[in-house]
């Protein structure tokens, strides 16, 4: 059965008789977040019974939250199909209260969010890739997410948030639903998130990158890079081989980028593998000519895994040399660090029984 997290707001007028219904079923679930037809008390029962008949609204039962310190809280939703998946809710800036108790800055939210349950790509240090492939999120399934964590957090339905395509899963491998998931955020009587808050994390599907931007949504672009050498990152990334980092540097700069913005390159830093100046080096030559700007991750280990963390001193060393050069880079914040916030890690713990 479809959801009704699957439609734009045109798509529902067309689907529903009167077609003004679209907007008030629209109000309901992307502003007052009900997840049942029955509490939708201006709707007639004849549309309500159609409305259960035909599209499913109740599609992720939070299964497990793990708070982290500093603030940000991972879930692990369950999918009709018992599969499950995770997002992350991450707070950028606590609310700040002055003295007279008037608030001075409301918080900043990130939410990270799932495309796929596994994923095709297979990369080396990545839990996700792990379990294979099961299948692609539906556009409904990718939507929900936000709907189930605004609601979960109490987030009021105008306060704006972020959204990262960076959970499980390759999206850019989901084109499509990911393309329609963008344009249902986007809704001006929906979620209304404006596109150039939506940042989209891919592994480097060149043909993929291309032809996102020849529809120019308007989103931010940002590049799973993590090597500056085609032998490594076809180790870390064994579909480096189809798609070489010449055929991703070519397919960004043909990249539509918003005048204000940069792409973002992330560069996942493995001790002994890619931290060294000599490969800082070779990314700046890489990005010379791309309005770029530059994001270290730590390597996060899992049990297992023969990759380790790196020094932070190499960490800094590496940011520095790149700083002082002119290009933008920044050290990813372990945010939810303590919860394993590296994709797929919460879903392990959950399979393992261990948690
Ligand atoms: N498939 C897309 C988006 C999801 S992966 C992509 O690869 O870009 C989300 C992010 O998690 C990627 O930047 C990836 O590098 C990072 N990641 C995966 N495993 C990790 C680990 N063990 N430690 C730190 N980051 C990890
Ligand atoms: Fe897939 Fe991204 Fe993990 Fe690679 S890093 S396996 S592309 S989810």
């Amino acid at each position: 059965m479809d959801s009704i997290y699957d439609y734009t707001l045109e798509e529902l007028k067309l689907k529903l008789k009167p077609s003004f219904r679209a907007k008030q079923v629209y109000n309901w679930i992307y502003k007052k977040y009900v997840s049942s037809y029955d509490d939708m008390k201006n709707i007639p029962n004849e549309l309500k019974d159609n409305l259960k008949n035909n599209y499913a609204i109740d599609i992720l039962k939070i299964v497990k939250k793990e708070k982290s310190s500093d603030g940000s809280i991972k879930y692990l939703f369950e999918l009709n199909d018992n599969h499950t998946i995770e997002a992350v809710l991450l707070l950028m800036k606590k609310k700040k209260i002055n003295d007279d108790g008037t608030i001075e800055r409301s918080e900043k939210y990130t939410v990270c969010i799932s495309t796929q349950v596994g994923c095709k790509i297979g990369c080396t240090f990545c839990l996700t890739a792990k379990g294979g492939f099961v299948r692609n999120l539906s556009v409904g399934e990718i939507v929900n997410q936000i709907v189930q964590i605004k609601k979960d957090n109490d987030i009021s339905e105008n306060k704006s948030l972020n959204i990262v395509y960076m959970g499980m899963g390759e999206p850019l491998d989901n084109y499509k639903n990911f393309v329609h998931s963008v344009k249902v955020f986007s809704e001006k009587d929906g979620l209304y998130i404006s596109k150039r808050r939506i940042t989209v994390s891919t592994s480097g599907i060149s043909s993929k990158i291309e032809k996102l931007g020849e529809e120019d949504l308007g989103i931010q672009l940002a590049i799973s890079l993590h090597a500056v050498d085609d032998g490594l990152r076809s180790e870390l990334i064994p579909m480096n081989k189809a798609y070489n980092i010449k055929s991703i540097i070519d397919a960004v700069k043909k990249f539509p980028v918003d005048t204000r913005k940069k792409v973002m390159f992330e560069y996942l830093v493995i001790k002994n593998k890619n931290d060294d100046i000599a490969s800082a080096k070779k990314l700046l030559q890489l990005l010379d000519g791309i309005k770029a700007k530059v994001n270290l991750i730590y390597f996060n280990p899992y049990p297992g895994t023969s990759y380790q963390r790196p020094q932070s001193s190499d960490m800094i060393k590496f940011q520095d040399y790149l700083t002082g050069k002119g290009l933008l880079c920044t050290i990813r914040e372990s945010k939810g660090l303590d919860i394993s916030a590296a994709c797929g890690q919460l879903k392990e713990k959950e399979t393992n029984g261990d948690s």
